[in-house]
């Protein structure tokens, strides 16, 4: 069972070097600091990223980050619109992200600010946000891929250790449709 720490951090937007060539993004932000779906195959259960290395029993809640995002937007006089990816170290959409609605946020501020943003995921929860992510696609760029890693479910149970869901191309087809719907582009990521 997960037990959550609320954190207090300095900054949450990453600027990268380069534009990152899998996923397009010049930034990047996780408004959580461990995952829930704990994958075994994850580099966000590494030392580096968690100091509950090798188990995500530990989620941390970065505090106020739709507040620290907003402020850096407007505070910054050299800091270009460009994609932004969610997340680097969690799933945006993990299951707590339901009742704390951190990364619906931080979507909030993105659209006021008419920045583009790309959702990596593997939860259906991202349906929830249909409506901001409709925004943000109409006045700028909006893209959700939603991770596959294995349509073998007993291979799926070893390395997802909490099952995210059933392999089950209906509820990939449902997202899809539904991010169509709202021009939306949305992906398949599948891990081989
Ligand atoms: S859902 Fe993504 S971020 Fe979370 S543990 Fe699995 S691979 Fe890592």
């Amino acid at each position: 069972m997960a037990r959550f720490e609320e954190k207090q951090v300095k900054s949450i937007l990453n600027i990268h070097k380069y534009v990152d060539q899998w996923f397009w993004d010049k930034y990047s932000l996780s408004v959580y600091q461990g995952c829930q779906f704990n994958c075994i195959y994850c580099y966000a259960r590494s030392r580096k990223y968690n100091k509950n290395s090798g188990n995500n029993d530990i989620i941390y809640i970065k505090k106020d980050p739709a507040f620290i995002l907003d402020r850096r937007i407007e505070r910054a006089r050299m800091l270009p619109p460009d994609i932004v990816a969610m997340s680097g170290v969690c799933d945006p959409y993990l299951p707590a992200e339901k009742k704390h609605r951190k990364t619906r946020d931080c979507l909030e501020v993105l659209e006021k600010h008419r920045w583009p943003v790309h959702i990596l995921t593997k939860s259906p929860l991202v349906l929830r946000d249909t409506d901001i992510l409709a925004n943000i696609a109409k006045e700028t760029w909006a893209s959700v891929t939603f991770t596959i890693t294995t349509i073998d479910s007993k291979m799926a149970e070893r390395g997802e250790l909490r099952r995210i869901r059933n392999v089950d191309d209906r509820v990939e087809s449902f997202i899809i449709d539904n991010m169509d719907i709202c021009d939306v582009e949305s992906f398949s990521g599948i891990s081989i």
